[in-house]
């Protein structure tokens, strides 16, 4: 029989599973029994549908043997099955090819992260076992077939006796590791044939399956008319079966409701928080709403796909109904079940279904006042929501021309002068000092970039405010919300920034006035390049600085230069260079205007692309620039 290989991927998946020092490595059995319960979900859900299959939910289960001479533990279900295909899909390879990649070029050597990172259930069994056996006979199919592996070298698919429709897995479990003299390392998976062990690591990872899963036990009991002891063999159900959802708030643990969160949403971290409601107003539905403690790898990607599970009355009938949550909550995990949704309901049904957008409203709600709760409760948590999902609710700001604006402009944060600490925009307005009109934002790279800017001094003497805005979608969003309480958004590197007082405009205007020529004269030499050269009353320390006219910011046209698909005519913002009136420079350029214009035109250029430099813009010859410094050196 021929050895075949696993998928790259795979196999080094795989051989991160078997050298895992992972201290959980007990969740195996979750994964397993999970992988089972979706199986069975599978062909229970088409049995409603088809009658002639003859079946009820109670045929329906999991049941688990162990054998203790042979060392192997067994998990079998009647589920789904799965054809010699499918085996060799499954088990071979990983459906989402890229993801370690991934993980390698971010440098997350963190095991539990890597792990945590994908749908790897089934795999997590060689972090017990030496040897897995998967034997199974596909629902429709008269021939069984057994997958068979001892890890990283590969796999072999053969036929083999199996009548009943189903998957079973045996798992030959990995010796026992001594601990070292110092009482470090040492494994002990012989506790994995110990019953106790098995029923209670089901009941606390796995109560809620809701479909009974069996267990064998030894049992001793005193004979009867007489003092000795007799073992006997039980058959034991070992969960509860009642959907997590379906039990009271107060009956359910913080660890049942992380534990069915990690088991259901492919996390292996625990989630930032959950929401449990129980609707039954106009339409009666349960929910159950995770928001993870981090952002999957693809979160930003189009390869996420965001939704709920459907189920209704306990029965899941979809696994993921995206039209349960709008885009910018994407990241939510979790379920829905109501028992007015029609089991027959198509795909296509859905989207037109008025319980389920009336459902999808009603979520819509929940979360967000969730959000808005833990903001104001839970400050640090909330930051730590926002620093995986805030990029995420701006975005949901732009998008469809701002019309959920409304819905969101209360969850934004940015970062503000104001100690560098995030802030929401009623907290900005709560300490606007009098007189204050608009609310400034400056736009850059990263904080440090920002305040380096010499746009910010001004303003920050004023006493005012400014939000670092460092996201490139930021100044977009604002563009959108246009004003927040009726205060508008104002960029400082904007040039009508009008903060000077009657006085200083006054004294100003005198001096542009006299500096007309000189003014020309640069103006003429950045043809094409900005659109005025003029003297600006905000420049405290710096020469020059470069502004912007109009709705369209420099931020904002790189941006849109940037942007896939945009190589055509590009963005193009007006741009004003504003020269420091109180600057040597100043002097110096008014008197190369007297006597030698054509160095003036030199300087000119200079200072344009120092100004770019400062702004965090590209120069566009920095050779020519390197060349004109080492001349003037
Ligand atoms: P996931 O469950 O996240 O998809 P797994 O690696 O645990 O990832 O399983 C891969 C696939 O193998 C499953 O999606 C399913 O199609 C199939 N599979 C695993 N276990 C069973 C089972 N007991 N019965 C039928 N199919 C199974």
């Amino acid at each position: 029989m021929e050895q075949k290989q696993f998928q790259a991927e795979s196999k080094r998946l795989l051989d991160m599973m078997i050298h895992s020092i992972y201290t959980h490595k007990e969740i195996f059995l979750r994964e397993l029994i999970s992988n089972a319960s979706d199986a069975i979900d599978k062909l229970y859900f088409q049995s409603l549908t088809d009658d002639s299959m003859g079946m009820t939910k109670s045929d329906f289960g999991i049941s688990i043997t162990i054998d203790k001479n042979a060392r192997t533990l067994t998990i079998a279900d009647n589920g789904i099955g799965m054809t010699r295909e499918e085996l060799e899909k499954h088990l071979g390879t990983i459906a989402e090819s890229g993801s370690l990649q991934f993980k390698k070029d971010n440098s997350l050597s963190d095991d539990n992260q890597i792990i945590g990172q994908f749908g790897v259930g089934f795999y997590s069994a060689f972090m017990v076992a030496k040897k897995v056996t998967v034997k199974s006979l596909a629902f429709g199919e008269t021939q069984g077939y057994v997958w068979e592996s001892e890890g990283v070298d590969g796999y072999t698919i053969d036929t083999c006796d199996k009548n009943s429709v189903g998957t079973e897995i045996i798992l030959e479990l990995l010796d026992d590791v001594e601990p070292s003299e110092d009482g470090d390392g040492g494994e002990n998976y012989s506790e994995y044939l110990d019953q106790y062990r098995i029923q209670s690591l089901v009941k606390c990872y796995s109560d809620y399956i809701r479909f009974p899963i069996r267990m064998d036990m030894t049992k001793s009991r005193k004979k009867e008319d007489s003092d000795e002891y007799e073992d006997y063999i039980e058959n034991v159900m070992l969960n509860s079966m009642v959907p997590l959802w379906h039990k009271n708030k107060n009956e359910i643990s913080e660890e049942e409701y992380n534990s069915f969160y990690k088991d259901k949403c492919d996390d292996y971290s625990d989630p930032l928080c959950h929401m449990h409601v129980r609707n039954e107003g106009m339409i009666t539905y349960d929910a159950l709403l995770y928001i993870p403690s981090h952002a999957p790898y693809n979160y930003y990607s189009k390869d996420y796909e965001k939704g709920l599970q459907l189920y209704t009355d306990g029965v899941l009938i979809m696994d993921r109904c995206e039209d349960l949550l709008p885009d910018y909550f994407s990241f939510i995990k979790g379920l829905v079940d109501s028992e007015d949704l029609s089991l027959n309901i198509s795909r296509e049904m859905l989207q037109h279904d008025a319980q389920l957008r009336q459902i999808a409203r009603s979520i819509e709600k929940t979360i967000k006042n969730e959000l808005k709760r833990m903001m104001k409760n839970d400050r640090e948590k909330y930051e730590k929501f926002y620093q995986s999902f805030g990029l995420q609710l701006k975005y949901g700001v732009y998008q469809d021309y701002g019309m959920h604006k409304d819905v969101l402009q209360d969850l934004l944060l940015f970062s503000s002068s104001k100690d560098r600490k995030m802030t929401s925009l009623q907290e900005y307005i709560d300490r606007m000092p009098k007189g204050q009109e608009s609310i400034y934002y400056a736009v850059g790279e990263n904080i440090q970039r920002i305040e380096l800017l010499p746009q910010i001094e001004q303003v920050k003497d004023k006493g005012y405010e400014i939000l670092y805005f460092t996201d490139n979608v930021d100044e977009f969003a604002v563009k959108m919300l246009q004003d927040y309480q009726g205060k508008k958004f104002q960029s400082v590197l904007d040039s009508k920034l009008d903060l000077e007082t009657e006085e200083e405009k006054k004294a100003l205007e005198k001096k542009q006035e006299k500096s007309h020529d000189m003014l020309e004269t640069m103006q003429k030499a950045l043809e094409g390049k900005v659109g005025s050269v003029k003297l600006s009353g905000r420049l405290k320390s710096h020469p020059v600085c470069l502004s912007s006219e109009g709705d369209l910011s420099m931020d904002m046209a790189k941006t849109l230069n940037e942007m896939p698909g945009n190589e055509g005519e590009k963005a193009k913002a007006q741009m004003v260079l504003e020269l420091n009136p109180e600057h040597e420079i100043y002097t110096k350029l008014m008197q190369l205007q007297e006597n030698d214009s054509e160095t003036l035109t030199e300087y000119a250029k200079l200072l344009y692309d120092q100004a770019l430099l400062i702004a965090g813009m590209p120069i566009a010859d920095p050779v020519a620039f390197s060349n004109q410094i080492c001349k003037l050196m």
